[in-house]
């Protein structure tokens, strides 16, 4: 994955030891190019597995899981981030703490979306500690489907996430992996 270590390491801005903003390429701006390079390489990494739908979190998944979906040949279905107080009967809900928001946001899924029969393979972009993650997890397992791996763009290692996912058994295929951002850098293991 040389080509996005480069642009990482050109575009990424190390905000603290903990935080990269990837604003220029990932979270903000998006190059459609290098987005559809990585849904490729998570398309051959999960092809065999019958994936019949991508799932990711709005907003910053959307452009990596639309592509993987599209070389799939699959659906692609976005948890929202729930603006409103009123309940709704056909939604599968969790709340989770924001990394980089320092905030707790309800996220939902409709069930007419995501069901028993279906086989989901989990898009993010990055993982840190894993809540967004657990989150979402748990609303794919109530609604009875099967999750067949979770892809992320960049995992930072050196925060548990994806660590702790493994233990549980998850596949879990990361593009890059940071093992640290001190002293304003980027290290890649
Ligand atoms: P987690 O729930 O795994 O702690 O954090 C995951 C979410 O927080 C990601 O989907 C991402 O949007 C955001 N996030 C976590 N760490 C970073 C970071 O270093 N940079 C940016 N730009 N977003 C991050």
């Amino acid at each position: 994955m040389e080509w996005l270590k480069e642009r990482i390491v050109k575009e990424g801005v190390v905000l603290s030891d903990q935080v990269l903003k990837l604003d220029a390429l990932l979270t903000h701006q998006v190059d459609p190019a290098l987005i559809m390079e990585m849904g490729r390489e998570f398309a051959t990494r999960f092809k065999d597995r019958g994936v019949t739908k991508v799932i990711t979190l709005e907003s910053s998944g959307i452009s990596v899981a639309f592509a993987v979906a599209l070389e799939l040949g699959v659906p692609m279905v976005f948890a929202r981030r729930k603006k409103t107080l009123l309940a709704d009967p056909d939604a599968l809900c969790e709340r989770v703490p924001s990394f980089t928001k320092g905030i707790v946001t309800d996220i939902m899924v409709s069930k007419q979306f995501l069901g028993e029969n279906d086989r989901v393979l989990f898009i993010d972009d990055i993982i840190a500690n894993g809540d967004a993650a657990r989150g979402l997890i748990k609303i794919i397992e109530r609604a009875g489907a099967d999750l067949v791996g979770l892809g992320v763009v960049i995992e930072k290692s050196f925060q548990a996430g994806a660590r702790t996912l493994r233990e549980q058994d998850i596949l879990v295929e990361s593009l890059v992996t940071i093992s640290s951002l001190e002293d304003g850098g980027v290290s890649f293991s």
